[in-house]
């Protein structure tokens, strides 16, 4: 039984890896074969072109940063911080993180470059890796990719809430991901906040001996994640729990009523959810995700996000407005699988050059490259494969369009032939005007 064999080699010796480690990727993470391509070269095309649409500019943060850009930003007794990061020392002693999320190293970069004195808001997205410790399940990775889309700067504004909303809204939509629906809430501010989650401890404080246990950690030192808990012990206790929505200031109640009235003048719909909230200490107010109200494959939600105005100033920053969201390309994918999602296929024209002997072999070698060179066309061949026939079949099984054939009288004669391969019909051409011959094809 191998599965006990690598339990055992894993427990005598934890810290080094044996050669059986080495034909797997580490657990939770993930190689993306090229038959998994055309799900990334889509979402990446649509992300890129929504994000010009919107006038969002590309920023790349580095992968580590310091742990405490993480630390102090998030908020300690978050499992982001307590259980998911993955930390290194360096060898001259800085504290490292391997970045587990995207926003709180934009808003270090927004503070470190001044971005805010270039133009304000600023409008930004990035895409790229996060690392999180978490337990491995489908929709659920220690290397996932996110895109975010953050805007920081300006005015407090519940248009640019709506607008983050829209962004993702139409990315979902140009990816054809149906049954897709938005959730959305509102978690107050500095003044409205500590005075509801007083209420929901002394709620939660009387069903102490009833909750499960993460529940009981969590009213000491997280009680917004009560409402996070779909354990059947603590759902119906939960159904009782004080509504954060009739406890919000004034200013947060009609910051909440702008950014519903803005989605509804621009046809989105929603659902009010008063349970959702987000675990990390930097957002207020707006929070929302996206769900595909799958069958199968659940994969929880699709992305997230809300307003976070007090990121900038954990950060030693002014009071900076801002409100983004991210979304987990991993997840997207599993649920465009899932909905038999296809993508229309490339039209454009493949050309194989096949060769029958040794000479012809060198002759086929520099036309694919002059080819390649002068037409802007993808040439496939089988040039280490002798019969003919052979590479023949290989130009059927990659459905190329024609075949280039050199023999050697084609190259005694300087000729090459050119077969459509869906005809079958073949002509012979002088080698010299091979390009023209190609582009009139095309
Ligand atoms: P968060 O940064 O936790 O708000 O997550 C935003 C989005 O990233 C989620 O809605 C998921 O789509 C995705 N995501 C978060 N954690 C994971 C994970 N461990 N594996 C894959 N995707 C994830």
């Amino acid at each position: 039984m191998a599965f006990k064999r690598t339990k055992k080699i894993r427990k005598k010796n934890k810290t080094q890896p044996t050669e059986e480690f080495i034909l797997r990727t580490p657990k939770g993470m993930h190689d993306v074969l090229p038959s998994e391509q055309p799900y990334w070269d889509r979402i990446n095309k649509v992300i890129r072109s929504v994000a010009e649409l919107y006038g969002f500019g590309e920023i790349r943060t580095p992968i580590l940063e310091f742990a405490l850009l993480f630390q102090k930003t998030a908020g300690q007794a978050t499992d982001l911080i307590e259980k998911e990061m993955y930390l290194l020392k360096t060898r001259g002693g800085d504290l490292l993180a391997l970045r587990p999320e995207g926003t709180a190293p934009v808003a270090r970069a927004y503070l470190e470059h001044k971005l805010g004195r270039v133009a304000q808001p600023q409008k930004l997205y990035y895409l790229g890796p996060m690392f999180r410790h978490e337990n491995p399940q489908l929709g659920r990775y220690r290397e996932l990719t996110q895109v975010g889309f953050e805007i920081l700067g300006g005015a407090n504004d519940a248009l640019y809430d709506a607008q983050i909303i829209a962004i993702f809204r139409r990315i979902l939509a140009e990816l054809k991901i149906k049954n897709v629906k938005l959730k959305i809430n509102s978690i107050g501010c500095r003044s409205c906040r500590p005075q509801y989650l007083r209420l929901l401890q002394n709620y939660y404080s009387y069903y102490e001996k009833e909750i499960c246990a993460d529940c009981s950690r969590r009213l000491k030192v997280n009680p917004f994640r009560l409402l996070d808990c779909n354990k059947e012990a603590c759902k119906e206790i939960k159904e009782e729990a004080p509504n954060i929505l009739d406890k919000l200031c004034s200013a947060c109640s009609r910051h909440l009523k702008d950014v519903l009235e803005y989605l509804d003048e621009i046809g989105i719909a929603y659902e009010l959810d008063n349970y959702l909230v987000r675990g990390l200490d930097y957002y207020n107010r707006t929070v929302f995700e996206f769900f595909a109200e799958e069958e199968k494959n659940n994969v929880g939600a699709l992305l997230g996000g809300g307003r976070y105005d007090y990121l900038i100033e954990f950060l030693g920053g002014k009071s900076t407005p801002a409100v983004g969201g991210a979304a987990g390309i991993e997840r997207l994918i599993v649920v465009m699988k899932s909905q038999e999602i296809v993508f229309p296929q490339k039209s454009s024209k493949k050309i194989f050059v096949a060769h029958v002997g040794g000479l012809a072999k060198k002759k086929a070698f520099t036309l694919i490259e002059r080819l390649r060179q002068e037409c802007n066309v993808a040439i496939s061949e089988m040039l280490s494969k002798d019969s003919l026939k052979a590479q023949l079949k290989v130009a059927d099984r990659e459905s190329a369009s024609l075949a280039l054939i050199l023999g050697q009288k084609e190259i005694y004669e300087e000729n090459v032939i050119i077969r459509d391969l869906q005809s079958g019909l073949q002509e012979t051409v002088p080698l010299s005007n091979i390009v023209e011959e190609i582009k009139k094809r095309l």
